[in-house]
């Protein structure tokens, strides 16, 4: 049979064909009204996408970026600030601290979980300037509970900013952005469905002003002229023009979802999301499979544990050479243990259920996994879809908007 390629990473992610069209047609130099014009609307909608008043501001660089302009703009030398860390990209909050000299504390969890809200109202200082967490840890498939971390601040009266890398939290999770976070980072490879290259961010009027004081170094991700440049909507550097052109379009289709409406759309993608999340989970179970996040996952990603003695690489490759369609593999010292699939952005019902189909053959001929026979796994994936009413309105509880089931706030009780 002949193989599409496919793409089921987070990040990059699929690509939106509209969004191609509108990056190969965007031949406009960025200090015209032409540009000004295409700039001024993805900002608006922007921000209804990210589902803030504040400013939102575009980078051209990688996530990374974004997460370093955060460091760098509102910390200076031995400032002391908190990192909620449970896998690749909660270290990077880490390392990035100390490249900028703060004394970091950490409060950590053990890869697949979520951390515990009492271990952070414990190591939280009166000093501390900045809570640095992810929204989803991409690398484990985990979800972090951000309405528990603000509200613990809350009530505690804490001062500490809240930075947020939403990077494939943003699309996959809802948020109340305003009232719970001061720096929101999106990446432009991940919900929104286009290349590399673009970085995002909101920023609260608490942000602004604690930058008025912040004395750590920075020139190109200097946000207060991104800022002053954002307001007539241009930027203080060639931004990445094509791929805002192709965010003006992504944007355009997810609120098209909504049937017009982009808050509604970000709801449905939100929603699709947690369908296709929920499918993929009930079809790796059936499959006799182990879930590496089971009990906070995140709807970004599905981490799966290789059966025990099989390289999770055989999965990756199989998947790929027989059906064409790449996952990933574990990150740094998870690789080889377990693998992900992506279901943030351009991923349908019509997706999920193909590579769950896929991942019966592999796991049948290539894992020879006992007790099993072929379709099982996929009548797993559609009786959650049959039932997404239901798994969808099931959630109130939790500030999350997680079902209580799966939801990391749960885990509120110290860590032995
Ligand atoms: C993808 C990702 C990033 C950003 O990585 P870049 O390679 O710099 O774009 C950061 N945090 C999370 C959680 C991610 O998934």
């Amino acid at each position: 049979m002949i193989r599409k390629t496919r793409l089921f990473t987070p990040g990059p992610t699929p690509l939106l064909p509209a969004a191609q069209f509108a990056m190969a047609a965007a031949e406009l130099h960025h200090r015209t009204p032409e540009f000004r014009k295409l700039c001024e609307r993805v900002l608006a909608d922007l921000k209804l996408f990210v589902g803030t008043q504040n400013d939102v501001l575009l980078l051209a660089s990688s996530g990374t970026g974004a997460m370093e302009a955060a460091v760098s703009n509102i910390t200076s030398p031995g400032d002391r600030v908190l990192v909620l860390s449970a896998g690749k990209f909660g270290e990077r909050w880490a390392a990035l601290g100390r490249a900028f000299s703060c004394d970091v504390d950490v409060v950590s969890a053990p890869y697949g979980e979520t951390f515990a809200i009492e271990d952070v109202r414990k190591a939280l200082r009166i000093e501390t300037r900045a809570v640095f967490m992810q929204a989803t840890e991409t690398s484990t498939g985990v979800r972090h509970c951000v309405p528990a971390v603000a509200e613990l601040l809350r009530s505690q009266r804490s001062d500490a900013l809240l930075v947020v890398d939403a990077i494939t939290g943003l699309g996959t999770t809802h948020f109340d952005v305003d009232r719970d976070v001061d720096i929101m980072i999106g990446g432009s490879q991940k919900a929104v469905m286009i290349p590399p290259g673009l970085a995002y961010l909101s920023v609260s009027d608490k942000a602004w002003n604690s930058m008025e004081f912040s004395l750590n170094p920075r020139y190109y991700f200097d946000l207060r002229k991104e800022r002053k440049n954002a307001r007539k909507a241009e930027s203080a550097y060639t931004p990445a023009v094509s791929l805002i052109a192709g965010l003006g379009a992504a944007l355009d289709f997810i609120a098209a979802q909504g049937g017009g409406d982009l808050v509604q759309g970000r709801i449905a993608l939100v929603n699709n999301a947690e369908i296709c999340a929920a499918m993929t989970r009930a079809a790796v179970e059936t499959l006799g499979l182990t879930l590496f996040a089971p009990i906070a996952p995140a709807a970004a990603v599905t981490a799966v544990l290789s059966p025990p003695g099989v390289d999770s690489g055989v999965v990756v490759k199989e998947l790929k050479q027989r059906f064409g369609a790449t996952i990933t593999n574990g990150q740094g010292e998870m690789k080889g243990l377990l693998f992900r699939i992506a279901h943030l952005g351009y991923f349908d019902y019509m997706d999920t259920l193909a590579l769950a189909g896929a991942l019966e053959h592999v796991a049948v001929e290539a894992l020879q996994l006992p007790g099993f026979a072929l379709g099982q796994a996929l009548a797993a994936a559609q009786r959650v879809y049959a039932a997404r009413e239901m798994l969808l309105g099931n959630r109130a509880a939790c500030p999350c908007g997680r079902d209580l089931l799966r939801c990391a706030h749960k885990p509120v009780e110290a860590r032995a």
